[in-house]
């Protein structure tokens, strides 16, 4: 234990980087300090339970930055866009976890990135909740820190939470409220991504430098209806709502994410080859609803 590497993983409380944490802990070849403004709650103690370094860490506080980063080998770095609403805020605490990291040398970061949807749509499109992080993933490579760009696609838990199933007001069935048409929309199960992780900490020479889209794989929202409405035993359809409308709905940053929907269904192009080599138990949507029904409870 004590001459294993190190790597931080930022997030680890959250989503991404609690699996990442797992996976990591799961695999056994580092050892994982796992990062949080808070030591005391029961996902960071649940983490020391099973092996983790617990340490405090503020992505606005560079003196804690510096102290969670002295020694380690790697980091996993997610940022919140959804805590603050605040593309700026999202870039300046990547921005200096990239500084730190070159400066305490880092041999390799894996960085959650996204395309910068205004540069790629030439100023047509603006998604801050992915432009900050395309403006991290060039900063990244700009000062030469050694670096993955995992691009994570739509959450397939999103399903259990913001875009559950919507009771319609004109009957007894539910909606998909996502603007995706016939497009097929990548997506993942987030506790999927951390074996992808441990895995490209197990081989830098092979992903540094390297910007990976990953996906489980793709489906039209009338696909993703359809599997709900057989799993859950209920009648689920696709609302045929529209980018132009979505915008208008009173959701937090709705002109962005209708913006980001724009972008993806443009650019959908996935390694769903390569998200499957490096995790080959990655699930299909079909296997995540089947396992999570607990979770659609509350629909
Ligand atoms: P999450 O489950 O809400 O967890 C957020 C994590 O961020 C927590 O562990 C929290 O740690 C940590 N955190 C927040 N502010 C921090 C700060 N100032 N200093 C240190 N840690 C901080 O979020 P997630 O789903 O893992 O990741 C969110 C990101 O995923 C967003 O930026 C979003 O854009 C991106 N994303 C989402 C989707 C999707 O479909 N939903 C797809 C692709 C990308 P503590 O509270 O313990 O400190």
């Amino acid at each position: 234990m004590a001459n294993k590497k190190v790597i931080a993983v930022f997030g680890a409380t959250g989503a991404q980087g609690g699996s990442v944490a797992r996976a990591l802990l799961d695999a056994k070849h580092f050892t994982v300090r796992a990062l949080t403004r808070d030591v005391t709650k029961p996902s960071a103690l649940a983490l020391k339970d099973l092996g983790a370094e617990v340490k405090k860490c503020d992505l606005d506080d560079e003196v804690s930055l510096v102290t969670a980063l002295k020694g380690v080998y790697g980091a996993f770095l997610v940022t919140n866009f959804w805590e603050y609403l605040d593309q700026e805020r999202e870039v300046r605490q990547g921005k200096l976890v990239a500084d730190l990291s070159k400066r305490l040398g880092l041999k390799h970061v894996v960085f959650s990135g996204l395309e910068h949807v205004h540069k790629l749509s030439g100023g047509k499109l603006t998604a801050p909740h992915f432009d900050g992080k395309g403006e991290v993933e060039e900063y990244f490579r700009s000062i030469a820190v050694p670096m993955t760009s995992v691009r994570m696609p739509f959450y397939f838990e999103n399903f259990h939470g913001g875009l559950k199933p919507a009771k319609a007001s004109d009957g007894d069935y539910y909606t998909l409220v996502l603007p995706t048409g016939d497009v097929p929309l990548p997506g993942i199960s987030i506790a999927d991504i951390g074996v992808i992780v441990s895995n490209i900490f197990n081989s830098p020479e092979e992903f540094i430098g390297h910007d990976l889209n990953l996906g489980a794989e793709a489906l039209t929202v009338k696909q993703y209806a359809e599997i709900l409405s057989k799993g859950l035993g209920k009648d689920i359809r696709d609302s045929k709502i529209t980018p132009e409308a979505f915008e208008k709905l009173s959701i937090p940053q709705a002109k962005g994410v209708a913006d980001a929907f724009r972008f993806t269904l443009k650019n959908p192009e996935r390694d769903f080859e390569l998200t499957k080599r490096l995790n080959p138990k990655v699930r299909s949507f079909q296997q995540f609803v089947s396992e999570s029904i607990e979770a659609f409870k509350n629909i």
